[in-house]
């Protein structure tokens, strides 16, 4: 099989398991970051197999009723149900790759290795955008055009001769609905860009300790500011 009917067959298994997104990356311009945060091991793989899951509006929405245990709970509570779907898909999809001969390598949906950084081994948000897929917003969150940051991603690391979309430019423009509405500020409203590193954005720690102290009031660790009120999520 060669590397367009192969992509063929895996789009359309993605989305005959429920994926909306479906892209692949070329991850050479980035190959340095990634050798930084994760090893050579997996700076090794020259693509990899972006696919993203949109989370139900209805559930997302619910997250105005900000501090509303109820709908807290079943925002983590959907949010986790999608992982295991995004681990199905991207299973399914490095069987495919692995058939064909090539190499496939799954990132996890959901990894914490860097207890300081609060990061895996790889940043899906990474690979979606350089599929073409979406920009890394003020929220330091993965924005797609349709569906702002309410959606989560798998990726699959190969080394198949898959053809790679072009990363799409920033869209935040003026915005700053995220860096406003975050309950401990922890986005600065500066613009993601590959040199900066991430803490010049986001502070992941402040985060964490905000969801750290709803788990202790409400019992449960979520917040989600960042994906209910992005316009690009809000529009429809
Ligand atoms: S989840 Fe909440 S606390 Fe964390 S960055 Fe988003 S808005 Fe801020
Ligand atoms: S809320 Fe606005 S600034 Fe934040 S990520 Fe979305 S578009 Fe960008």
């Amino acid at each position: 099989m060669d590397g367009v009917d192969l992509r063929h067959k895996l789009e359309s298994l993605a989305r005959s398991m429920g994926a909306t997104y479906f892209g692949v990356a070329d991850l050479t311009p980035a190959k340095q970051g990634i050798s930084e945060q994760g090893g050579e091991f997996l700076a090794q793989f020259p693509r990899a197999v972006s696919h993203g899951f949109v989370l139900m509006d209805s559930i997302v929405n619910a997250l105005g009723y900000h501090n509303n245990v109820a709908a807290l709970h079943t925002y983590k509570y959907h949010w986790q149900t999608v992982f295991f779907r995004i681990d199905s898909i991207s299973l399914m999809l490095a069987q495919a790759i692995d058939k064909a001969g090539f190499q496939a390598f799954i990132v996890p949906s959901s990894q914490r290795v860097d207890k300081d950084k609060l990061a895996g081994v790889f940043s899906h948000k990474l690979a979606a955008h350089l599929a073409g897929l979406g920009w890394i917003g003020k929220s330091a969150l993965l924005i797609t055009p349709e569906h702002g940051p309410r959606v989560r991603w798998g990726t699959v690391l190969t080394d198949a001769p898959l053809e790679a979309g072009m990363p799409m430019d920033e869209m935040c423009q003026d915005c700053r609905a995220c860096v406003e509405a975050c309950p401990v500020h922890a986005f600065t409203g500066q613009a993601f860009d590959r040199p900066r590193p991430r803490s010049e954005i986001f502070a992941a720690e402040a985060c964490d300790r905000y969801r750290r102290n709803q788990e202790q009031i409400l019992g449960v660790r979520a917040c989600g500011m960042c994906d209910y009120i992005c316009p690009f999520g809000r529009k429809k």
